[in-house]
């Protein structure tokens, strides 16, 4: 069928959309148990209103509800993408064994939005024709979450809003997706964003942060003698280090070409010249097919070297470029400069 490949991109990209949104909002139990704990701790300790109590102890309730929920619904969502027809039965058969409530749980889970019992019943028959149809002038099956979202989309008015708010700012995440597709760290973009937000918050708490910027030593010689191929194999290996060497707490990113950078939430700038140094060993006997790698960085430390990201980052790019001019291979820290 003419125009087949510009569909295919499009229910893809509607696919990405929804599978960004699933991961986005869901949370742990666990998570929702220390939110309980929580909000009892500020009940006694500092004494909030009733009112506020209850109403946060209810949303929480919601929570755990849709949370058992979004799972079963997850499941069946997950069960079997190559023939997403199967979806449709199954939630048929749950809902026939469920409450009234069943449809309106899904639509909350599936597009965030709270309908009537009855409009919930109306616009999931709407949906189904809406699949039938679109299946027909596309002469294949096509996914429930698709129909879906091409009926909220481009179909139904009162929606429109809600949807295109919530669906442009997923929609641009995926586009700007956060990891580095090569080296699977963190990218720039997230990093800006990340390091403004771990400013902020150190500033809040009177803590302190720093950043460890890095670049790989004669990198274009490395590319030059081995391989451009190589030189991928190299950076996706420093990649795996940074994901596997820094704590959960910290924030590795690839600032761009063989120029990496990782933000260390309340660590002194001692504390990551040690981490610092400790991992640019490791990169410097790491197994690499094509011969070592080494790496040269620069510390500094907020509020002390810098009180704003962008003259952190400076500072850590002046110490950089010191250890490179003098011979490389080596981590300053911008205040020993
Ligand atoms: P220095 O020690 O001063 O950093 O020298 P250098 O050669 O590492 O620095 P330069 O900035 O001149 O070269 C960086 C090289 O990194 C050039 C570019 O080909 C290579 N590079 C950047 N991104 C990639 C990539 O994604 N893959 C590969 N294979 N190479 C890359
Ligand atoms: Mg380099
Ligand atoms: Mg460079």
């Amino acid at each position: 069928m003419a125009g087949a490949p510009h569909q295919d991109q499009e229910i893809n990209r509607l696919k990405r959309i929804i599978e960004a949104y699933e991961k986005l909002t869901e949370f742990s139990h666990q998570e929702l148990l220390e939110a309980d704990r929580t909000i009892q701790a500020h009940e006694q300790i500092q004494g909030m209103s009733a009112e506020e109590i209850r109403s946060l102890h209810r949303r929480i309730d919601t929570l755990k509800h849709e949370n058992t929920f979004r799972k079963r619904i997850k499941a069946i969502l997950q069960e079997d993408m190559q023939n997403e027809s199967k979806i449709l039965e199954s939630l048929e058969r749950i809902r026939r064994s469920s409450t009234e409530d069943f449809l309106v749980d899904l639509f909350r889970v599936l597009v965030h939005y709270e309908f009537e019992g009855k409009e919930a019943q109306n616009y999931w028959d709407a949906i189904i024709r809406h699949n039938q149809e679109m299946a027909e002038n596309l002469g294949r099956p096509v996914g429930l979450r698709v129909a879906l979202l091409d009926f909220f989309i481009n179909q139904n008015k009162i929606l429109k809003n809600p949807m295109i708010i919530e669906i442009s700012i997923f929609d641009e995440m995926m586009k700007n997706n956060v990891l580095d597709e090569l080296t699977q760290v963190y990218n720039r973009r997230y990093f800006d964003r990340t390091l403004m937000r771990e400013i902020n918050r150190a500033r809040r708490h009177n803590g302190k942060l720093t950043l460890f910027l890095f670049d790989i030593d004669n990198f274009k010689k490395y590319n030059d003698t081995h391989g451009h191929t190589a030189g991928d194999e190299a950076l996706k290996c420093v990649g795996r280090m940074l994901n596997s060497e820094f704590r959960r707490e910290d924030t590795p990113c690839r600032y761009g070409g063989e120029e990496f950078v990782v933000i260390m939430p309340e660590t002194s700038a001692e504390a990551a010249m040690l981490v610092a140094g400790r991992f640019s060993e490791k990169v410097a006997v790491a197994q690499l097919s094509s011969g070592n790698i080494s790496i040269s960085g620069g510390v500094a430390s907020f509020p002390s070297d810098g009180e704003e990201p962008g003259e952190l980052f400076l500072q850590a790019d002046r110490a950089l470029y010191r250890a490179k001019s003098d011979g490389k291979n080596r981590i300053l820290h911008v205040a020993d400069l």
